[in-house]
């Protein structure tokens, strides 16, 4: 059973049941508050009941102080005090963490047993007051509003996830690789630490991606290195020289850009580019597109920035002008505002491209989505509020809904194991609180993403697109596997 997290997590349960054993395969040591830690910190020892009271004092303060940061803490004392219970719980309500309870029932015999074999085993008769109070304990927390009271059974889960090495397998087709949460998830790469070999690293995520099951790489389309991932000097490469590299290689990735903004180039350049990446693929080529909105990319390299309902303009004209250079035959075209003399573009795409809309603007670009797009992108927090205006505008335009599909880019910290995501937070958070960062990227193991991946799939998401902020290489892909079984 998954827990929240972060949340307080009390444990309950006389002397041997089991709780410091629980709270260590769970949470990390630092996580963990314990009243027989601080009886050695404050007195001579761990079992130093002389040195309780100040132990206890530390305990309070030291609560206190993780709950006010909204961190993980688990409270690792008897759990038998009713009045501390409360304050605790009092605690996390006001920092706004789920309050849980994990009462740890082992037998009396288990517990007399495992306090014989201590060191400093507790007196017989204080054992027997545990005990006994634990035949009313578990009512007492039934009435006392946690969100969750757990009793961990023999057959409780595993301390640690299994570490799934990543599984070299022959290319599934592109098509079959959905996973098991309902969703296809492709790995946008936004950052390229790539040495002095970019084309040996890109190749090495590429066939790692691959291998492990991601359905496609898509990369962003940038003249700069915007500032919400990486620094101006770091490198961005252009897309579709990127996307023909890739092409090239022996995998099953769909691929294309997510998003390409339609001021950088003419549309019509846009879909010969894109063509040319689906013939050249095997038919694997899908394009995002979007209105633009950094200004000084354009400014930096010369290209007009026009204002936002020209941008808008540009796109929705734009997709009707890609999808006549894609269609058969070389004919005059016009479309709702703009035209073509001829449409001859060869080659022609390999089969029907996917156009992703990205932007989340209500009233026109999920509207231009309604109307042209295969799929609209939006972000993880907003799937049910845009496909609800998403729907609306389809049924406006006379379009079926189910022809324009959900997807999401998801900018998450992933981590293999517990550990890992922490260390991964601490490093990449700066100056954002430790919890409040690993909120805002969904910061969790392989397994935890899994299930948000599942629910998004509940909510129509057919696709992820999966950017991990400190993707070093490929390497370092390994961790999400557990995410694309
Ligand atoms: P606490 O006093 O409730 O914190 O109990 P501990 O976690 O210190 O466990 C007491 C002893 O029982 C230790 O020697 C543990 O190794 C052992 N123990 C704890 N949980 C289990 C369990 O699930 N199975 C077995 N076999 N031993 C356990
Ligand atoms: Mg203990």
């Amino acid at each position: 059973m998954r827990l929240p997290d972060p949340a307080l997590v009390v444990l309950v349960g006389a002397s041997g049941s089991g709780k410091s054993t629980w709270a260590a395969g769970r949470y990390l040591p630092h996580e963990v508050v314990s009243s027989d830690a601080l009886r050695a910190v404050v007195g001579s020892g761990r079992y130093d009941l002389d040195a309780s009271a100040d132990a206890f004092a530390v305990l309070e303060q030291v609560i206190d102080a993780r709950l006010g940061r909204r961190l993980a803490t688990v409270v690792d004392t008897l759990g038998m005090d009713a009045a501390r219970r409360q304050r605790w719980r009092d605690l996390a309500r006001d920092a706004g963490l789920p309050a849980v309870a994990v009462v740890l029932a082992a037998d009396d015999a288990t517990c007399r047993r495992r306090n014989a074999e201590r060191d400093v085993p507790v007196p017989a008769k204080a054992l027997a007051g545990q005990l006994d109070r634990m035949r009313t304990v578990p009512g007492e927390l039934a009435a006392e509003g946690w969100e969750v009271v757990v009793v961990p059974g023999d057959e409780a889960p595993p301390a640690t996830e299994p570490s799934r090495p990543a599984q070299p397998a022959p290319n599934p087709p592109a098509d079959d690789r959905r996973t098991s949460t309902g969703v296809e998830v492709v790995l946008q790469v936004s950052r390229f630490p790539w040495g002095e070999e970019p084309a040996r690293w890109l190749a090495e995520v590429a066939g790692a991606a691959d291998a492990l099951g991601f359905a496609g790489v898509a990369l962003m389309d940038h003249l700069v290195q915007i500032p919400q991932v990486g620094r101006a000097w770091e490198p961005i490469p252009e897309p579709y020289v990127t996307l023909g590299l890739l092409a090239g290689l022996d995998t099953s990735l769909r691929l294309g850009t997510l998003v390409t903004p339609l001021t950088l180039r003419p549309a019509g350049v846009v879909a010969k580019a894109v063509a040319t990446l689906d013939a050249l693929s095997g038919g694997r080529a899908f394009v995002g597109v979007g209105a633009g909105w950094w200004e000084r990319e354009h400014a930096g390299f010369g290209v007009p920035f026009p204002p936002a309902k020209d941008r808008l303009d540009r796109l929705e004209d734009g997709i009707e002008v890609m999808r006549a250079l894609w269609a058969p035959g070389t004919k005059a075209w016009s479309g709702s505002r703009a035209s073509l003399p001829e449409t001859t573009c060869y080659p022609r795409p390999a089969g029907p491209v996917p156009v992703v809309v990205g932007g989340a603007g209500e009233r026109r670009t999920l509207r231009i989505a309604a109307r042209l797009g295969d799929a609209c992108n939006v972000r993880p927090e907003d799937v049910a509020a845009k496909t609800a205006v998403l729907r609306a505008h389809c049924a406006d335009v006379g379009r079926d809904p189910d022809e324009v599909a959900v997807t999401v880019l998801d900018v998450s910290v992933v981590g293999s194991d517990r550990a890992d995501v922490a260390r991964r937070v601490e490093r990449l958070r700066g100056r954002t609180a430790a919890t409040a960062y690993a909120a805002r990227l969904h910061a969790g193991t392989a397994i935890g993403q899994r299930e948000r991946y599942a629910a998004l799939a509940d909510l129509g998401v057919s696709t992820v697109f999966l950017s991990l902020p400190d993707l070093a290489g490929a390497d370092d892909l390994g961790r999400v596997a557990a995410l694309l079984a």
